[in-house]
């Protein structure tokens, strides 16, 4: 922990290098997307996507599992969809799983939770997809956290809000995958209801 510790007691003389570019952030924020992952510490979604302070509006959870749409039991994850679709007005949310994540894996084996009641009661919000696709076999198959995802972006769907601005085609959903071990981020393509590597297009450098 010092490491980290550390790095936050200088970090002051970074944004002193670069004080016009902090400044302006105290002015308001209009991310870019939504960016819906797990809590995973090895996933970083800055660094994936090269997001400056300012473009992401992150909602992290175990497993990435978004809940199901209930007015009358507002959540935590709830409000950071409300707010970043009803107030910033974002028009692009990302549901991004990832390849060896726990809560995917304790849910294909069907682990014993018994001593983590909060994960156990959690994970039972994990949908199922809408055709009736079963994840199992090993945590590590890309197919079932994949799955996962998809039954995610159904369960923002369910959203009302979030339909509405579908249906007007004023936002849009993507679902992604991120392989850890290869630092790959693979993008789900409909019309073939299959994950792939997004196309290597010109990129602007990552930040620093
Ligand atoms: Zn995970």
């Amino acid at each position: 922990m010092q490491p980290l510790i550390d790095y936050a007691r200088s970090f002051r003389q970074q944004t002193a290098a670069r004080p016009e570019a902090f400044a302006r952030l105290a002015e308001g924020q209009a991310p870019q997307a939504l960016f819906i992952t797990c809590s995973d510490s090895r996933v970083i979604p800055s660094l994936i996507t090269g997001a400056r302070p300012g473009e992401l509006f992150e909602l992290r959870t175990a497993g990435n599992i978004v809940p199901p749409y209930d007015p009358e039991q507002p959540t935590g994850e709830a409000a950071t969809i409300e707010y970043a679709v009803e107030i910033l007005g974002v028009r692009d949310v990302v549901v991004c799983g990832h390849s060896h994540c726990g809560a995917v894996g304790a849910l294909v084996r069907g682990d014993d939770l018994t001593a983590v009641p909060a994960v156990r009661d959690w994970l039972t919000h994990a949908a199922p997809r809408a055709d009736g696709t079963k994840a199992d076999g090993d945590p590590a198959i890309a197919d079932a956290a994949q799955s996962h995802v998809l039954a995610q972006i159904l369960r923002l769907r369910s959203y009302p809000y979030l339909a509405r601005r579908l249906d007007a085609g004023q936002l849009r959903l993507h679902a992604w995958f991120y392989e850890i071990h290869t630092g790959t981020v693979l993008a789900h393509r409909p019309p073939a209801d299959t994950f792939v590597a997004h196309p290597a297009r010109p990129v602007r450098a990552a930040p620093p």
